[in-house]
């Protein structure tokens, strides 16, 4: 899709291959041309200016637009993606709701209009030994945005999920890569943006979709000059590709990647003793949700102490009962296989529960257990097994305990288990994990992510490449705007965001005051 074109049926294409079944589901989505990625970029460049200039109110509606298209697809979508990912329909319809839910979300952001953060410095032309000058600042979009869809989250984080959702409320126009996995309801979500870019009269550029496998039509887009930044939901090596494309280019962009997180959980002594058996239970729905094709799946647990044996047999025993299930892709299962074995062949590490055979793309469950000192020799132990898997990690006191926390990769979510006596005894290990993840959670799972606007989906590298930022929930925005400061404009040159008459009733920091 090419603004509002259709591509030319080419070569090189592909049908989606039903996981549960191994079928091909017509029809083969044919891959871009070098030609078509080159005219969806110069119509995407052509947009930005004009909707750049897009009133808050103006986007609000265009984003509302969009997931009121998406909602009139009604079962079609469902039937669509439950076929291409062996996702229930129920999940889908679930994350359905959440698609356009954010998408309201951040036409409400817009709509109010005070996320550009505008400042205001009046002029002093009396200041010595030098006049002031009148200077104010907004955000602004940053120019067309790629977007790589995620196999796990075939709307959420696809075509218009919280990506597409944050740069169009930004400002900017998009151009999605669809997965591979997913393309018929890359489609069929790509169509109602469609719709809606025609019924607000909005230019043909604002959005394009792309398929192609390959790495070939995703790896052009990264390299293009048109392209200001990029967002990306997917494995370490694709995303650590993309940030290195995108910083080898002459003018060097930033890429958004969500990659790698083994998600810690640490039960403290006092929470083991007094509700072992309950932390198991919550701890086995975290581990295989979705069968474990969650980036906040927890894949590492610390037991401050020995196992206690209610915990041990509870969880054991819920996750020897799992049924094995089916997964996104044979690729993806052949990656679980593949780390389920690595785990199992490292010296010091013991398979508790092996998964069960299965066959075609479905996985079992699996649980591993090693001590500290193991588990602190490294020998990629720490890797993502994307899947329902999880390490236990017992430790000889709470020193190797923190010497893990203080060892570890970023995370995107670290959660402890603790009473209040553990978490004041443990007040050095929070201490440890702010540094290292974006979410820290407290007597909970890290699974099942909230959609507003104090929520952090990030955290320091490999969790994703910038660690500042967040793709889930409000705060996504400003990854794809940027400060520009207005020196010495007329009121009547300046945005109605930073005219002193401020018609549009935004907060703006006027000479250091919130207004
Ligand atoms: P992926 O291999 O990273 O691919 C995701 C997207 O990035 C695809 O569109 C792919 O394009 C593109 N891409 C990857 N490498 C690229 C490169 N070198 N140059 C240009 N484009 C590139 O992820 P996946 O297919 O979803 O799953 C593979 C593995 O990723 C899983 O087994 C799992 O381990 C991990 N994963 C992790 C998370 C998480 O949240 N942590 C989520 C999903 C997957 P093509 O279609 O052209 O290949």
């Amino acid at each position: 899709m090419i603004g509002s074109n259709r591509g030319a049926a080419g070569g090189g294409g592909a049908a989606a291959l039903n996981p549960a079944t191994g079928e091909a589901l017509a029809p083969s989505f044919s891959e871009a041309s070098a030609a078509e990625v080159d005219q969806a970029l110069g119509l995407a460049s052509e947009a930005a200016i004009l909707y750049g200039k897009l009133s808050g109110r103006s986007k609000a509606l265009f984003l509302r637009a969009i997931a009121t298209e998406i909602e009139a697809l009604g079962d079609s979508l469902v039937e669509r993606a439950t076929a291409e990912t062996a996702l229930p329909a129920a999940r889908i319809q679930g994350e359905r709701g959440r698609t356009c839910g954010q998408l309201r979300m951040f036409a409400d952001l817009v709509e109010d209009g005070s996320w550009v953060d505008a400042r205001i410095d009046h002029a002093d032309p009396e200041r010595q030994p030098v006049p002031k000058p009148d200077t104010r600042s907004m955000l602004r979009p940053v120019g067309p945005v790629a977007v790589f869809c995620a196999s796990n989250f075939p709307l959420a984080f696809s075509v218009a999920g919280g990506d597409t959702a944050s740069a169009l409320a930004a400002g900017n126009p998009v151009v999605v890569k669809a997965h591979s996995a997913h393309p018929g309801t890359a489609e069929l979500v790509g169509n109602a943006i469609r719709a809606a870019v025609e019924k607000c009269g909005l230019p043909e550029g604002v959005f394009s979709l792309l398929f192609g496998g390959g790495r070939t039509v995703g790896a052009t887009l990264v390299k293009d000059a048109r392209v200001k930044a990029v967002g990306f939901t997917g494995s370490r090596a694709g995303g650590r590709a993309l940030m290195d494309l995108a910083a080898a280019r002459e003018e060097p962009i930033p890429v958004y990647a969500e990659m790698s997180s083994i998600n810690p959980v640490f039960v403290l002594p006092g929470a083991m003793r007094e509700r072992g058996a309950e932390i198991a239970t919550g701890l086995h729905g975290s581990v295989t949700l979705g069968v474990g094709q969650f980036c906040t799946n927890p894949g590492l647990v610390m037991v401050g102490g020995e196992l206690d044996a209610s915990f041990s047999e509870t969880f054991e025993n819920l996750m020897r009962e799992t049924a094995a299930a089916t997964m996104l892709t044979s690729g993806i299962c052949d990656a679980y296989r593949e780390g389920v074995g690595r785990l199992a062949a490292i010296d010091g590490v013991e398979a508790l529960v092996s998964p069960a055979d299965a066959a075609g793309s479905a996985a079992g469950a699996a649980v591993f257990k090693t001590d500290a000192k193991t588990f602190l020799a490294g020998q990629g132990i720490d890797d993502e097994v994307f899947g329902p898997a999880t390490l236990l990690v017992t430790d000889d006191g709470r020193e190797q305990l923190l010497e893990i926390a203080r060892t570890m990769e970023g995370q995107l979510t670290a959660t402890l288990h603790g009473n209040e006596e553990d978490l004041r005894e443990y007040a050095d290990l929070i201490q440890v994990l702010e540094t290292r993840v974006g979410r820290l959670v407290v007597n909970s799972f890290p699974t099942g992510v909230e959609v507003n606007h104090s929520i952090v989906h990030g955290g320091p590298y490999p969790a994703t490449s910038d660690g500042r930022s967040t793709s889930v929930g409000t705060q996504a925005i400003y990854r794809f705007a940027r400060p520009v400061c207005y020196q010495g404009f007329p009121q009547g040159a300046l945005p109605d965001e930073l005219t002193d008459a401020n018609p549009l009733g935004i907060k703006q920091l006027v000479d250091g005051v919130s207004k």
